[in-house]
């Protein structure tokens, strides 16, 4: 890591946020700027910078935690859906790279729009499954 890490810097306090759970492995605290009300960020305490670099069980730790708070944001702040959302590489709109999950929370008639899908032809598809599993 070249610079400090401000995820890093969250985890030891060194600049605030506004904590919302943690424990041994994981901490789970408000985005500074949500997609919506309650849009939460799921962190290993320890620096991953992402996917490829990150050990399966700490991502099993990161998806309790992840479900733990989603759960919290149901409950107490009336959410009627949840998105885990999650960025790998600049190319993916990464932009801390720290590994970390987004929890947003989702209610009725939000305008939060999903991405765009398109279509495969039949070969493609074919195509596709061939590389991706060779
Ligand atoms: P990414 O774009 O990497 O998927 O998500 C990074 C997220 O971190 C963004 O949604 C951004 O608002 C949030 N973020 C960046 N800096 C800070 C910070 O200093 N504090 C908090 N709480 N969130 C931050
Ligand atoms: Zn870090």
């Amino acid at each position: 890591m070249s610079s400090p890490c401000i995820f890093c810097q969250i985890v030891n306090g060194k600049i605030p946020a506004e904590k919302i759970y943690e424990d041994n492995n994981t901490l789970a605290f408000l985005d500074i700027n949500p997609l919506c009300r309650g849009h939460v960020l799921v962190i290993p305490k320890k620096h991953y910078e992402n996917i490829f670099d990150l050990p399966s069980k700490e991502l099993i730790n990161l998806i309790a935690t992840a479900q733990k708070i989603a759960q919290m944001i149901k409950k107490n702040l009336g959410a009627t859906g949840i998105n885990l959302l999650h960025a790998s590489g600049k190319d993916a709109q990464q932009s801390v790279f720290h590994f970390h999950i987004h929890v947003v929370p989702r209610y009725p008639n939000d305008g939060l729009n999903t991405w765009p899908s398109s279509r495969y032809q039949e070969k493609d598809l074919r195509k596709v499954k061939k590389a991706l599993c060779q």
